[in-house]
């Protein structure tokens, strides 16, 4: 059987990440955060003296970038060189660089590369995919695409709860800059023909997993009629 891929995509704050881990852990699949690979590469541009904004257009950034991430989502750890920087990269150092690693084509390329070795690699019989061009760019191929979106409101509320020690204004400024910065890029807010949407403004977790799980149940019985 080859792998179900469950490609989720949507800006920051749209209960993505957490909606994306529960839905992978009720289908024992695996789950793969791509935002922390390009978070991981900000890091090292920040932090390590071989890496930096003009490197990483070169074809070398394949063999010096050292990366490992779990892909269980109850153990979350990632990893550059071997060090583990699962909570360094949530820094909001990193949050306000990685925009402008992530809008290099070279990074984008080597992101697409590396997102399907990593599930290429798992030995798992499905892998929730997250991200911002997933859909669209990463794995278009995928059994199920869903563009996960909220109103602007609801997100910043939701990442400001997240973040407890930053203040709402920061934070609201942060994830507005970031998304405006991000959709320049690649255009989450849209789904693409054959997407699906899932909009949770109006949901909570619980309805927002199900929601998900019901268009997995969708796709599962028609793959299994055709
Ligand atoms: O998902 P998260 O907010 O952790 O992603 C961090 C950053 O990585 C985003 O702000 C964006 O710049 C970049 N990213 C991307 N494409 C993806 C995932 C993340 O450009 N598929």
């Amino acid at each position: 059987m080859s792998k179900f891929i469950l490609a989720v995509d949507g800006p920051a704050g749209s209960g993505k990440s957490s909606v994306s881990k529960e839905v992978a852990r009720r289908l024992n699949f695996g789950y793969l955060d791509t935002g922390a690979a390009y978070r991981a590469l900000a890091w090292a541009v920040l932090n390590l003296p071989d890496f930096n904004l003009e490197t990483l257009n070169s074809a070398n950034l394949m063999k010096t970038f050292d990366y490992e991430i779990s892909l269980n989502p109850d153990e979350f750890w990632v990893k550059v060189g071997g060090q583990d920087v699962t909570v360094a990269i949530r820094s909001s150092e990193v949050a306000e660089f990685v925009s402008q690693v992530a809008r290099i084509p070279e990074v984008r390329g080597f992101m697409k590369e590396l997102t399907h070795k990593l599930i290429n690699e798992s030995k798992l019989n499905g892998v929730v995919v997250e991200g911002r061009d997933i859909t669209t760019v990463v794995a278009p191929e995928a059994e199920l695409r869903i563009l996960m979106t909220a109103s602007e409101e609801v997100r910043l509320k939701r990442r400001s709860a997240e973040l407890d020690k930053a203040t709402v204004e920061s934070v609201m400024r942060q994830v507005s800059e970031r998304d405006a910065s991000d959709s320049k890029v690649v255009d989450f807010m849209t789904p693409a023909p054959g997407v699906q949407l899932v909009d949770s403004t109006d949901l909570n977790f619980n309805q927002t997993v199900s929601a998900v799980l019901s268009l997995v149940d969708q796709v599962s019985s028609k793959e299994s009629n055709d």
